[in-house]
């Protein structure tokens, strides 16, 4: 049976893209395996790349500062990126890379099997949606299949522009209430509803 850490060695050893020339390290995911929010980002940068971990520098410090407003904690999602190496300088993700790496994606997701998953910026946005625009899908709960999105734009564009700052700061709190919507709808189910009659996953709201 898969798992995350079978799926974390898998990555360790690949070299199916060019990106493996370049990276440090490898940058699999971090986060429980029973997440019910997953985080998916576009690539790791320089000081996830040295330290093997994702969202570690000033986009994932914002980050983890807009999960606290949504009464959210690191620890309650799992979080990765469309590819888990480093593209050189920093440049976007190639159609390619992203391919050669979506089987990782894929696994993770089936896996963990999210609630909802939150994309971040607009590589991770089109992964799932490639004819729409962030821009007029940002803030709303969408489904495809039977997962939902709910897509945002990238901390990392926050840090250099103020107004998306706020447009994160805005989405981010309208998450806090969708997520009490989706745990109330969802709480019929056993392992949920003993979870919301511990408190567990109401604490987090
Ligand atoms: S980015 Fe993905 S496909 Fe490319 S080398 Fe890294 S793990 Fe492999």
């Amino acid at each position: 049976m898969d798992t995350l850490e079978q799926i974390n060695c898998e990555v360790v050893a690949c070299k199916n893209c060019i990106l493996s020339d370049t990276r440090t390290n490898t940058v699999p995911g971090e986060g429980p395996e029973n997440a019910d929010i997953m985080i998916i980002g576009e690539a790791p940068g320089f000081n996830e790349d040295k330290e093997g971990k994702p969202f570690i520098g000033a986009a994932g410090r914002l980050l983890s500062r807009l999960l606290t407003n949504a009464g959210l904690t690191r620890d309650d999602v799992y979080i990765t990126n469309t590819v888990k190496c480093r593209p050189p300088d920093n440049r976007n993700p190639l159609p390619f890379e992203m391919d050669q790496c979506k089987k990782y994606l894929e696994r993770q997701i089936e896996l963990i099997d999210p609630e909802i998953i939150i994309t971040l910026g607009r590589f991770s946005f089109n992964r799932f949606f490639p004819d729409e625009t962030i821009g007029a899908a940002r803030g709303k709960l969408r489904k495809q299949g039977d997962q939902k999105f709910y897509p945002m734009y990238h901390p990392a564009a926050a840090l250099r522009q103020d107004r998306f700052k706020k447009l994160l700061e805005e989405d981010m709190m309208n998450l806090r209430s969708l997520l009490k919507d989706i745990y109330i709808s969802t709480a019929s189910t056993s392992s949920k509803e003993e979870s919301m009659n511990s408190g567990e996953q109401l604490s987090m709201f």
